[in-house]
């Protein structure tokens, strides 16, 4: 980070920003104690009481269900005269109503303020982003020098779970100028993020007594050699060729379910894959390090029966490019507030940025917290940087909005 405190963040909108602060954080703190856990997606009662708060503040409020009490919120904010003939630039700041789930007793959903942090499930992932957005079009809306453009803050659910909600957003056809994705990126300009596949393989073998095992096919023993032979091969697939710091691919073994009993040859062995796919790779490489590394693993029991299954939705890896006018637009933007906006390496998580972006829509990641923050028991965002978040996304549109760089200019096709 190359600012040091929202002080340092010139121009009025820290100074808006900085008296909102005590809204900011009681907003997410409120936020935090209605539990959004997903799976199994309660993301309705978020939405409801999000859509509520920011009526208040003006916002024309649409409920989009997606599946049944889980909606997506769309709020949207109108500035300027404008006329019916164009309603200006539209500015998008995209975050998600879900949060992942909080082991049962560890009282994440009770929002605590101490060490001039907000801590709690969805403090940085998405929550914190959700509230800076949100007071952020409240601080535009005190100045008085905008020509005319519209901010629509979309919530989303489903993200965590491969992103129902941004899918039935682009099929809605939701257009925006300019998109701005709401995840913890340390306040950093993100462009790209990795491509994210999960695979179920089962070995399938043959039974017998322990005793002779000979005679049967263990799929346990296949499977721990199917293991291996990954994190062999892991290095095989190639590395993205990105911009910034390009993520590796990674295959990450998370759930292995086999074996019966202690006298038992194992039949079956299941093994769960998380896989991350590096930028310019295709999920044609990784079907093909998957298969290769099955085969091998099983050569040894001609019998053996291996399934390979996709569970969810594969994203793939996406990347808007840091020579994007949109990036270029907005780092100037903030660099005539006086701030830097340093840009973010590959984000290794992806994120809804993917789906928005493959539909058309110029977008980028950019949000208060840190990712290793994200999904753990001691979730937290710093208040500074939520301060700075809000001055960020209302300097952000307050130069889309004025007339003087419109990221319409910056849309492609
Ligand atoms: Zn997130």
């Amino acid at each position: 980070m190359v600012m040091s405190g929202p002080q340092a963040f010139a121009g009025d909108w820290s100074a808006r920003a900085e008296r909102r602060q005590g809204r900011l954080v009681d907003l997410l703190c409120d936020l935090i104690a209605l539990p959004s856990e997903n799976p199994p997606g309660n993301e309705g009662q978020v939405a409801e009481f999000l859509g509520q708060y920011v009526a208040r503040s003006g916002a024309e409020v649409r409920l989009q269900e997606v599946l049944p009490d889980r909606p997506n919120l769309l709020a949207t904010w109108r500035f300027g005269p404008g006329d019916a003939e164009d309603s200006g630039p539209v500015l998008a700041l995209v975050s998600h109503l879900d949060v992942v789930p909080a082991p049962p007793g560890s009282g994440l959903f009770k929002p605590e303020i101490r060490d001039g942090r907000v801590w709690g499930r969805g403090a940085c992932d998405a929550k914190g982003s959700l509230a800076a957005m949100v007071v952020a079009a409240e601080c535009l809306q005190e100045a008085t020098d905008l020509v005319r453009g519209t901010l629509v803050l979309a919530a989303l659910m489903g993200e965590e779970t491969g992103g129902l909600g941004a899918r039935a957003l682009v099929a809605s056809g939701f257009r925006a100028d300019a998109a701005i994705i709401g995840e913890p990126t340390d306040l950093t300009l993100v462009t790209a993020h990795r491509g994210k596949a999960t695979r179920r393989v089962t070995f399938r073998g043959r039974a017998a007594h322990a005793a002779q095992a000979f005679l049967g096919q263990n799929a346990v023993v296949a499977a721990a050699r199917f293991i291996s032979l990954l994190a062999e091969s892991e290095g095989q697939v190639p590395e993205g060729t990105g911009p910034r710091l390009p993520r590796r691919t990674q295959i990450t073994p998370t759930v292995i379910q086999g074996g019966l009993e202690f006298n038992v040859v194992p039949a079956e062995c299941r093994v769960d894959l998380d896989c991350r796919l590096a930028l310019d790779t295709q999920l044609t490489d990784l079907e093909h390090l998957l298969n290769n590394a099955v085969r091998a693993a099983a050569r040894p029991w001609p019998g053996m029966i291996v399934r390979i299954e996709t569970e969810g939705k594969d994203r793939n890896p996406v990347d808007l490019g840091v020579d994007h006018p949109l990036v270029q637009w907005a780092r100037g933007a903030l660099a005539r507030h006086g701030a830097t906006l340093e840009l973010g390496a590959c984000y290794p998580a992806a994120t809804d940025q993917g789906v928005l972006l493959e539909d058309g829509n110029p977008t980028f990641a950019l949000g208060p917290g840190a990712l290793a923050d994200a999904h753990t028991d001691e979730e937290s965002v710093a208040v500074v940087d939520l301060v700075r978040a809000v001055a960020i996304f209302a300097a952000l549109a307050h130069d889309a909005f004025s007339g003087t760089a419109p990221p319409k200019a910056a849309r492609r096709g």
